[in-house]
């Protein structure tokens, strides 16, 4: 997952956490001011009552003695009462109560927050009791949960598309440098140094460090690069200085037989040597871009002259050439490369094919792209052995002649051309080279 959705969830997340916990405690928040305003009037309603104790309503109560014993007013909506009744113990005089209990008035049955107060008057026990409904309490309670579940929710859904706006917005940055510095960079010398705008100090920080990296590891290809090419072109000399005097070597007659077989596996040894010198550094002037790429490839040419160069071999091992190129495209690039990187697909289709096997070499567009594909019926290569194939020296089958240097050539020969290269394999079953031509896109 990435960063910035980590962080926009967690922050819708911990938001959420936040309007849960005032969610759970509204209602006790709700009732305890509810209920302290309820308290306060309830203990007005008392005061003034017992201020008013000897009024004659009361009075006529009190002096009346009557058998209920008891003295009840309440308001037409049931919402409030009074009742004031003698109860015969003193024991608790003087104290004021606040109890929640349900009572039936004219039938009807409500919840009261009830304050309850004994006393003694002219010598007789009383218990007060001043009662204020709560259903009005419970839907208040209900609405102000549900106003509030909304409005948090809504605050929920808007700060969760800022956030994420506002994280896109401040990450910015931070995937340019990924993808314009990062992700499409082959090599060092194709690393974009410009400045990416970020009003981050961090981000600023990182693009600067990543500029600075890019150029120290630039300078060490740049070195190895000058180092193999050199090496390789000071070895080139001294090889054809042995190969010629072992050369001449040869002209005298009057060697013994076992000292020419000598000689003559020594001569074989340096033409290996000097193959391996030649296409090292073969590779080493491609990556160095020591190469034009500005002539009109014709594919069906190159591949033709190729199967008449190799016509030899595809006898020798019986096998069926078949060449299906049936488009016209159009690319510009090296003609000396590419007839390398066909001869080096094609004898490698050869090579490592069964007798009388299969090869087929075919066009046409892949989403697209056009592509060129070379495919045999050989001996194929396992998914471990694919990966390796293209390092230099990679050999997978020993049993025929070769450097491992092959498929090293054909790579920086399509990364020079800036074209894909894409290979499936099957043991026994054999293999397949696909390239991916770039549209419209000028190589080197
Ligand atoms: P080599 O000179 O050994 O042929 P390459 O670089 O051309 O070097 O190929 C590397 C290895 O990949 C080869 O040694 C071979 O084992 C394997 N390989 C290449 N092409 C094929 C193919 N068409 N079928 C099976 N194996 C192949």
């Amino acid at each position: 997952m990435k960063f910035k959705h980590q962080l926009a969830i967690f922050n819708a997340l911990t938001r959420l956490l936040l309007i849960l916990v005032l969610w759970l405690m509204l209602p006790v928040l709700v009732e305890k001011v509810v209920y302290n305003h309820i308290n306060k009037s309830l203990l007005e309603k008392k005061q003034k009552f017992i201020e008013h104790l000897d009024k004659e309503e009361i009075n006529d109560f009190i002096v009346r003695n009557d058998t209920s014993e008891t003295y009840a007013s309440f308001s037409t909506l049931h919402s409030e009462f009074l009742v004031l009744s003698r109860v015969p113990t003193a024991n608790v005089v003087d104290k004021t109560l606040f109890i929640n209990e349900p009572r039936i008035i004219e039938e009807e049955r409500n919840d009261y927050r009830i304050l309850q107060y004994y006393f003694k008057y002219e010598n007789e026990n009383y218990l007060l009791e001043i009662g204020n409904s709560l259903s009005e309490i419970n839907d208040l309670t209900f609405i102000i949960r549900l106003f509030i579940t909304i409005v948090l929710t809504i605050i929920i859904v808007i700060t969760f598309l800022v956030d994420t706006f506002y994280i896109e917005y401040l990450l910015k940055p931070f995937y340019k440098i990924i993808d314009t510095k990062i992700r499409h960079i082959n090599e060092p010398e194709a690393f974009d140094h410009t400045p990416v705008k970020s009003h981050s100090k961090d981000f600023q920080e990182l693009d600067f460090v990543l500029n600075q990296m890019m150029d120290r590891i630039s300078e060490s290809f740049k070195k190895e690069k000058q180092f193999i090419a050199n090496v390789s072109h000071e070895l080139l000399t001294p090889i054809a200085l042995l190969k010629s005097k072992f050369e001449n070597l040869l002209q005298n007659a009057s060697l013994e037989d076992s000292v020419v077989d000598k000689i003559v596996s020594s001569l074989s040894t340096l033409d290996l040597l000097k193959k391996i010198i030649a296409n090292l550094l073969l590779i080493s002037k491609i990556e160095n871009n020591q190469y034009e790429a500005n002539e009109t490839i014709n594919f069906d040419e190159i591949i033709s002259n190729l199967i008449v160069d190799l016509q030899d071999r595809i006898e020798d091992k019986g096998l069926s050439f078949d060449k299906k190129i049936e488009h016209h495209f159009s690319f510009i690039g090296n003609k000396t490369l590419m007839h390398i990187l066909f001869y080096n697909l094609i004898v490698n289709a050869i090579k490592y094919n069964k007798k009388s096997g299969k090869i087929e070499i075919k066009d046409g567009f892949l989403q697209g792209n056009y592509f060129l594909s070379i495919s045999d019926s050989g001996i194929g290569m396992n998914e471990k052995q694919q990966v390796n194939v293209f390092k230099r020296f990679a050999r997978v089958h020993f049993e025929q002649e070769g450097q491992g240097l092959g498929l090293a050539i054909v790579e920086s020969i399509v990364q020079f051309h800036h074209i894909v290269i894409e290979l499936t394999s099957e043991i026994n079953v054999g293999s397949t080279f696909v390239l991916l031509f770039p549209n419209g896109q000028k190589p080197n």
